[in-house]
C-alpha cells in the first residue's frame, strides 16, 4: 500500500513517501479501511521527532486519524453498525493513517454520512473531538449556563471544544493569535474571541465575565498560561490541561484561595467507557449538525513533511489533512 514511512526519528524530512503496494489482512475484530484522507495532529510531530513518551518501533507509518470505506472485516468483527462498504472515520489505527489503506480495531471506528461531512472533514474528527469532549465534559464537568474559556480556540482541539461547549449551553470565550483564528472561533460558535498575543488580554477576558473569571478553562499551552489561568479562574473553577510544551512556575496558593482545581488529561489514558461516550457524543453531534469540523488545508499524502512544518507554526484556524487518494 502506498504510505509514508519513518525509518529514523528526526525532522520532517524523515517522512518519506513509498508508493510500493503492500497487502494488509484484518485480524480478529479488525477492519481494513481504504483511506481517502488522514488527519494531522501535533502528537504525530512529537512522535516523528523521537520526543515522546510512547514511541513506535521503526520503521513505522504515522497517523492516528483517518476517513474512508471499510474494505474487509476480520474474523468475529463485533460492530452491527459497520459492514463492508460503510464509510467511517477512525481514531487510533493499528498500521498508521498516512497511507492509502490501514487496519483498525472495531472500537476505533465510527460510521458517518458523506452527505453531511466530506472525507477531509471526517479525517479531522478523531483526536480533536474525542480530546475536546473528555477535557470539557468528563474532566471539567461543563454544564449549561457556565462560562468556558477555550484557551487556544483556533486549533483542532480548540474549535471542537468551542462546538461542544456551545452545544451544552455554555457561554464560550475563545482565544487565538491571529485575526483569521479569531474569526474562525466566532464562526465555530464562540460568543467572544480574544487575542492571546495582546499584552492585556486577561483584562479583556475578565471584563467579559463581570470580573468573576471563567468557570472552566480548557488550556492548550499550560507552560505559558497556567499561572495566569489560576489568577483568572472563578471561585470553584476547573482548569483542564490539554496541551503543554515545557515548564512553568506557579504558586499553589492561588488554587487554595479559590477552591479551584487543575486537572490534566491524555487521550491515550481514556478508558473504554470514556472512549465510547466521546465517540457517541461526536457521532451524534455530527449527525445533528451541531459539530462541524473545520479543515484549513488539504495537502497530498506525499507532502506529509510540509504538513508537519505547517502544524507547528502559529496562526491555526482548523485542521490540516492529507489526501490519500
Ligand atoms: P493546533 O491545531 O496546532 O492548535 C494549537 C492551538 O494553540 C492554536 O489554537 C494556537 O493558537 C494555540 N496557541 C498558540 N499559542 C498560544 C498561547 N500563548 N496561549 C494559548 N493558546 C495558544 O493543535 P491542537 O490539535 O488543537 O492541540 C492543541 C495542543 O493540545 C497541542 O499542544 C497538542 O499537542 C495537545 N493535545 C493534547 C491531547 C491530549 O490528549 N492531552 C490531545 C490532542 C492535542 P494560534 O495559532 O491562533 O496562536
Amino acid at each position: 500500500m502506498p504510505a509514508i514511512h519513518v525509518h529514523a526519528f528526526g525532522p520532517p524530512s524523515v517522512l518519506t513517501y513509498d508508493p510500493a503496494p503492500i497487502t494488509l489482512t484484518p485480524g480478529p475484530n479488525q477492519a481494513l479501511i481504504r483511506l481517502h484522507a488522514a488527519g494531522v495532529n501535533p502528537v504525530d510531530t512529537y512522535i516523528r521527532s523521537g520526543q515522546y513518551a510512547r514511541l513506535p518501533s521503526l520503521p513505522y507509518t504515522p497517523g492516528m486519524d483517518g476517513a474512508g470505506e471499510v474494505l474487509a472485516l476480520g474474523e468475529g468483527f463485533k460492530r452491527p453498525d459497520i459492514a463492508v462498504g460503510t464509510k467511517v472515520w477512525l481514531c487510533r489505527s493499528i498500521t498508521g493513517t498516512y497511507a492509502t489503506h490501514c487496519l483498525a480495531d472495531a472500537k476505533s471506528l465510527c460510521p458517518f454520512n458523506p452527505d453531511q461531512i466530506s472525507y477531509e472533514q471526517a479525517a479531522a474528527v478523531g483526536v480533536a473531538y474525542l480530546t475536546a469532549w473528555i477535557a470539557l465534559v468528563k474532566k471539567a464537568g461543563a454544564t449549561q449556563g457556565e462560562t468556558v474559556l477555550i484557551h487556544g480556540g483556533s486549533g483542532g482541539v480548540g474549535l471542537a471544544a468551542i462546538q461542544f461547549a456551545r452545544q451544552i449551553g455554555c457561554t464560550v470565550i475563545a482565544t487565538a493569535g491571529t485575526e483569521a483564528g479569531l474569526h474562525q472561533c466566532i464562526m465555530s460558535g464562540a460568543d467572544y474571541a480574544v487575542n492571546h498575543r495582546e499584552a492585556d488580554y486577561e483584562r479583556k477576558l475578565l471584563g467579559l465575565t463581570d470580573q468573576k473569571g471563567p468557570d472552566i478553562i480548557i488550556e492548550m499551552l499550560a507552560n505559558v498560561n497556567l499561572a495566569r489561568d489560576m489568577a483568572m479562574i472563578a471561585q470553584r473553577g476547573r482548569i483542564t490541561i490539554v496541551g503543554n510544551r515545557g515548564e512553568i512556575t506557579i504558586n499553589p496558593r492561588g488554587l487554595m484561595a479559590k477552591d479551584a482545581t487543575v486537572t490534566g488529561m491524555s487521550l491515550f489514558n481514556a478508558t473504554d467507557l470514556e472512549w465510547a461516550l466521546a465517540m457517541r457524543a461526536t457521532r451524534d453531534g455530527l449527525a445533528h449538525g451541531t459539530l462541524n469540523p473545520v479543515v484549513r488545508d488539504v495537502l497530498p499524502l506525499a507532502q506529509a513533511a510540509a504538513a508537519h512544518d505547517l502544524i507547528m507554526q502559529d496562526g491555526s484556524r482548523g485542521k490540516i489533512v492529507l489526501k490519500c487518494d
